[in-house]
């Protein structure tokens, strides 16, 4: 046997021997993997590059195939245009394979199993940094009309291969946390349902059996960092969709932590995950795995994480005050992520990245939900908080 923590070990330390360095931070475009992946084509013969059909708006969108077993997994990813972190792992997985270190598990996969990986599967949603294609469809909830190109181009390649495990590879925003505690889920994962019932068969447990061994890798890594998504039958997701067919589908969510605002640690943790994953998958491990792992990995929750939580602020409004605190998180749809009030009221049993103590320092406005940090700037620099103010300027984008 292959796959086994001190693999997975030496894969996170020699990362950066693989690391695609042309590849950085979120907001990657069509141009910068098509260079690569038209590079690839030109320089070795080790994938079998398909240019698979065009976007809405005439962009190229590829499969890259490799391997020559009998196990078919497919890989696709961003397709939701604003969620690049796997897009980013998988040309660093490329040149793992294209390296000639761990050439026993780079074998074992390849003599086992055929992968085939669309990378960036809505380039335009890409180009704007929009989870959207160009019309507006979220492509994950066009699994059964496929009104769009990019829809149809995935559905067909999934005909085409008939894949036995589907890697479904996206981003979740900063503020999930795994389950009720104060950590972020720095991955989440899902075998989705195929039913509103959220029926198991082998098939949906197979899923289950490959999140359950690559659990196991990442709590080296992130310890109580994981987390498994939410399992709400979603009948035109892809996923589900997929998953409804008969294959073992693996939902992947790139989380957050503390400081990787580009998300290139998580990228690492992807990398990790996913050759991880594939190997135990060659090994065919899924087979014999005890299911309460998978269910022991607590659901993430929403509602408590925020980037920043001013406490003890004094908002004096007429000749009312009242002590509370404020809870911004970040717009990621804005070029600066700009800082959003997104509570306002008491937050002692929620979470943030960073907390400022404000000592009820009077501020004499009144706030509203959706108010940009802007509207702090004056009160940090005149309320005694100036060190605070400049320890945080930057988070605060003041
Ligand atoms: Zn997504």
């Amino acid at each position: 046997m292959k796959f086994d923590i001190f693999f997975a070990e030496q894969l996170f330390e020699q990362y950066e021997n693989y690391k695609e360095t042309k590849l950085y931070g979120r907001r990657i475009k069509h141009k910068d993997v098509s260079a690569i992946i038209c590079e690839m084509k030109n320089n070795q013969s080790l994938f079998e590059i398909t240019e698979e059909g065009l976007s809405v708006e005439g962009r190229a969108i590829y499969s890259l195939k490799i391997g020559t077993g009998n196990t078919n997994i497919i890989l696709w990813s961003q397709m939701h245009g604003d969620e690049s972190t796997a897009t980013r792992a998988l040309f660093d997985i490329y040149k793992f394979f294209l390296s000639e270190n761990f050439a026993d598990e780079r074998n074992t996969i390849l003599e086992n199993c055929t992968l085939t990986f669309i990378p960036m599967l809505n380039p335009d949603g890409a180009e704007r940094f929009d989870r959207r294609n160009a019309p507006g469809i979220d492509l994950n909830r066009d699994a059964l009309k496929l009104s769009c190109p990019e829809s149809q181009i995935l559905m067909r390649i999934v005909e085409r291969i008939k894949p036995q495990f589907a890697f479904n590879l996206h981003d979740q925003d900063p503020y999930y946390t795994v389950g009720d505690t104060a950590s972020p889920a720095a991955m989440s994962f899902l075998s989705p349902s195929f039913d509103f019932e959220k029926s198991e068969d082998t098939s949906r447990r197979n899923g289950m059996a490959v999140i359950s061994l690559i659990n196991n890798v990442l709590q080296e890594f992130v310890p109580n960092k994981i987390g498994r998504y939410s399992d709400a039958f979603l009948p035109s997701a892809f996923g589900d969709c997929l998953q409804r067919k008969g294959i073992s589908t693996i939902l992947v969510e790139s989380g957050s932590v503390h400081y990787d605002l580009e998300k290139e640690f998580i990228r690492r943790l992807n990398f990790v995950s996913l050759i991880s994953g594939i190997l135990a998958i060659a090994e065919n491990l899924y087979l014999n795995v005890n299911q309460n792992i998978y269910k022991n990995i607590p659901f993430n929750k929403k509602d408590n994480l925020f980037d920043l939580i001013l406490k003890n602020i004094t908002l004096s409004v007429n000749n009312f005050s009242v002590v509370t605190d404020l809870g911004l998180r970040r717009n990621f749809g804005t070029e600066t992520d700009d800082l959003i009030i997104q509570r306002i009221g008491d937050l002692n049993t929620d979470y943030a990245y960073e907390v400022i103590d404000c000592k009820q320092h009077i501020l004499k406005k009144s706030l509203r939900v959706g108010d940009s940090a802007l509207v702090l700037k004056d009160y940090f620099k005149t309320s005694g908080l100036a060190s605070e103010f400049v320890q945080y300027a930057g988070l605060l984008g003041l």
